[in-house]
């Protein structure tokens, strides 16, 4: 499918990219990579995601000049390319916008991903969509410069938890040298994205790895509205707490369940390798990977807990 891709986009003077609602570090690297590309192939192109649009200052390393809000994203263009989101639902405010448009290109590494576009090029052997995205730039012989690079490698860098979890693969690692050689700067995104915490996380951690709770091999906690609210953080400030509860040894699962806002629980989930979470995720309307999967629910926090014991 990416030869498909490939002729789509080489022949679009304009394209819109789409990542999922609450990017992580691989949806705004793979975003921002292939948009700026883009453009320095001397296209048009934007990035977004739908609401809410707020993006950690952490990201302030790389170039967002392509990044506009959703409210400015063109409703209906000829080209649309999504990047790591796993369903149409995941785009959240601009899901319409998919509907609308010409052709919609579909990247993802999301096993769970039905294939929502037009072309689809989903590969669950990709470490990182940031990966594809790099494959895709080098067919299209788009400019891969320093800036492309630092997204993408941010991409690879946050997906595969540095290089340490087990989608690393050979192919992996030779574009990240690739990315390197092209001038990203492993310590700048190792520095912004695991060493640069505001002052109140330090609070809300602690918090939440108070009330950590184990039971057999399943270890949870929550993080309430109130932690955010009374330590000055924002929920897009919360991508590290999971790492902080999996690493206890008893435990072959982690979760870590957010409140939302609008109500109801985010919960996040992490296997040692024994147990799919995506298929947990999946039956509760969410998706993801084997090891690392993530779904929204509606209830009290004890029903959402129970709700993933029983799956257990
Ligand atoms: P996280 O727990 O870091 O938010 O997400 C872990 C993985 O699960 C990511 O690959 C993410 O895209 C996926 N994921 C998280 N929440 C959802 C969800 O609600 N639906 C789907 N389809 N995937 C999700
Ligand atoms: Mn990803």
């Amino acid at each position: 499918m990416i030869d498909e891709a490939v002729a789509v986009l080489s022949e679009a003077p304009d394209i819109a990219v789409v990542c999922h609602i609450g990017p992580d570090g691989d949806a705004i690297g793979a975003g921002i990579g292939l948009a700026l590309a883009a453009r320095k192939a001397g296209r048009s192109a934007v990035f977004s995601f739908g609401e809410p649009f707020s993006l950690s200052d952490n990201y302030d390393y790389l170039d967002r000049s392509v990044l506009i809000p959703p409210a400015e994203f063109p409703r209906a263009p000829d080209v649309l390319v999504t990047v790591d989101a796993a369903s149409l639902d995941r785009l959240g405010s601009l899901a319409p916008v998919a509907e609308a448009a010409g052709t919609v290109v579909v990247l993802d590494h999301h096993i769970s991903n039905p294939g929502f576009g037009d072309v689809n090029v989903i590969d669950p052997a990709a470490a990182a969509t940031a990966e594809l995205v790099y494959l895709l730039l080098r067919r299209l012989q788009w400019p891969v410069d320093m800036d492309v690079a630092a997204a993408l490698l941010t991409g690879l860098v946050t997906d595969t938890g540095r290089f340490q979890y087990s989608n690393t693969t050979p192919a992996t690692l030779q574009v990240a040298a690739d990315l390197v050689a092209a001038g990203a700067r492993p310590d700048v995104i190792g520095q912004n994205m695991y060493e640069r915490v505001p002052f109140g996380y330090l609070k809300v951690q602690a918090a939440v790895l108070d009330r950590a709770v184990l039971s057999g091999q399943f270890v949870w906690s929550v993080l309430y509205l109130d932690d955010l609210n009374r330590h000055g953080i924002g929920p897009e400030d919360t991508d590290l707490l999971i790492d902080a509860i999996r690493i206890a040894k008893e435990a072959e699962v982690a979760a870590l369940v957010k409140e939302l806002q609008a109500g109801g629980f985010k919960v996040s989930l992490r296997s040692r390798g024994s147990v799919d979470v995506g298929a947990i995720a999946g039956a509760y309307g969410g998706g993801g990977h084997h090891n690392a999967a993530g779904f929204t629910m509606a209830g009290t926090l004890e029903e959402v807990v129970a709700a993933v014991e029983d799956a257990l």
